[in-house]
């Protein structure tokens, strides 16, 4: 048997954890791959990908800023994909390439499972409308939240994002100005805490019983977070949705599902 290759691409690459991820999936599961890091060119995804699949590459990665040029080179989509308007997880079998966005289903087991909060019947705040939200928006709609309430810096970016969906009453669009509710799960999408930032929303958003989720992740809490504790609610970081949404990828690729509570406890220590 020949062992078979996969790699995460994007630019810059150095940073990403996918490789570490991926060689402990492969282990746990005795799944014979190679995982590497794959560097394209800012004008050159289209090559580096062929590239890689003429020496029979058998799937990618994809992250920042290729994720739309990787939805646009697939042949199939999954549904998933196809409303993300992104692609983070490519498969090449039998002359396809099929597209998945593996982003959302990982954010939404890492609450679900993983912190052990139902999205089901809750009132969710979505903030940010750049590629991390428009992944996650229809696997949490598969939740059945009573509310969805997307909210961005720039509303017209937000209006233009929840316009992909076809019209539900849980789906809203709201200012940042405008937030003057509770909700049960504020999802920060946005890329402030990259900057230090916290989105400029009311702190009435939080209630005690309020989960804020930071997409971002890293070995102190986010702004977003100390802002969120400070105001009553509990917060996560983004790391289980990283390690989650790999494991999807894995799956799709291998048809196995692998254990995420270690990888992620292993991951933590190494912040
Ligand atoms: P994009 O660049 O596509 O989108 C950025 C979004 O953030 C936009 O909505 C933008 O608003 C908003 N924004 C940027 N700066 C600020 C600010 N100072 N205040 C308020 N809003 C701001 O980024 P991504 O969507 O790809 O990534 C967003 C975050 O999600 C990043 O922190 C990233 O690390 C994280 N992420 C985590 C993943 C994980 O697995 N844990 C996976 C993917 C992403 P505007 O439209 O007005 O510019």
């Amino acid at each position: 048997m020949t062992t078979d290759h996969y790699a995460v691409i994007g630019n810059p690459i150095a940073h990403s954890k996918s490789p570490d991820i991926h060689a402990r999936f492969a282990a746990q599961t005795r799944q014979d791959l190679q995982y590497d890091r794959l560097l394209a060119p800012l004008d050159g995804f289209l090559a580096t990908v062929q590239q890689f699949v003429r020496a029979g590459g058998k799937g990618l990665n994809v992250t920042v800023p290729f994720k739309l040029e990787a939805y646009a080179m697939a042949t199939r989509l999954t549904e998933r994909a196809r409303a993300a308007g992104a692609v983070n997880t490519l498969k090449f079998e039998n002359g396809e390439m099929l597209g998945d966005n593996t982003d959302g289903v990982g954010l939404v087991t890492d609450i679900v499972r993983n912190a052990s909060v139902a999205v089901a019947g809750k009132s969710v705040l979505l903030l940010g409308a750049g590629g991390a939200a428009r992944g996650v928006i229809l696997p949490l709609l598969h939740e059945k939240p009573a509310r969805l309430v997307v909210a961005n810096r720039t509303h017209s970016k937000a209006v233009e994002l929840v316009e992909r969906f076809a019209p539900q009453p849980c789906l809203e669009v709201s200012d940042f100005g405008m937030l003057d509710d509770t909700f049960d799960i504020v999802i920060n999408a946005t890329a402030a805490s990259l900057a230090s930032e916290v989105p400029p929303i009311s702190p009435r958003v939080f209630a005690p019983r309020t989960l804020a989720y930071d997409m971002m992740y890293g070995a102190a809490p986010t702004a977003f977070m100390q802002f969120a504790t400070q105001h009553g609610a509990a917060a996560r970081d983004g790391l289980g949705m990283l390690v989650e949404q790999a494991a999807e990828s894995f799956y799709l690729w291998r048809g196995v599902r692998p254990e995420t509570a270690a990888v992620f406890a292993e991951l933590r220590d190494k912040l």
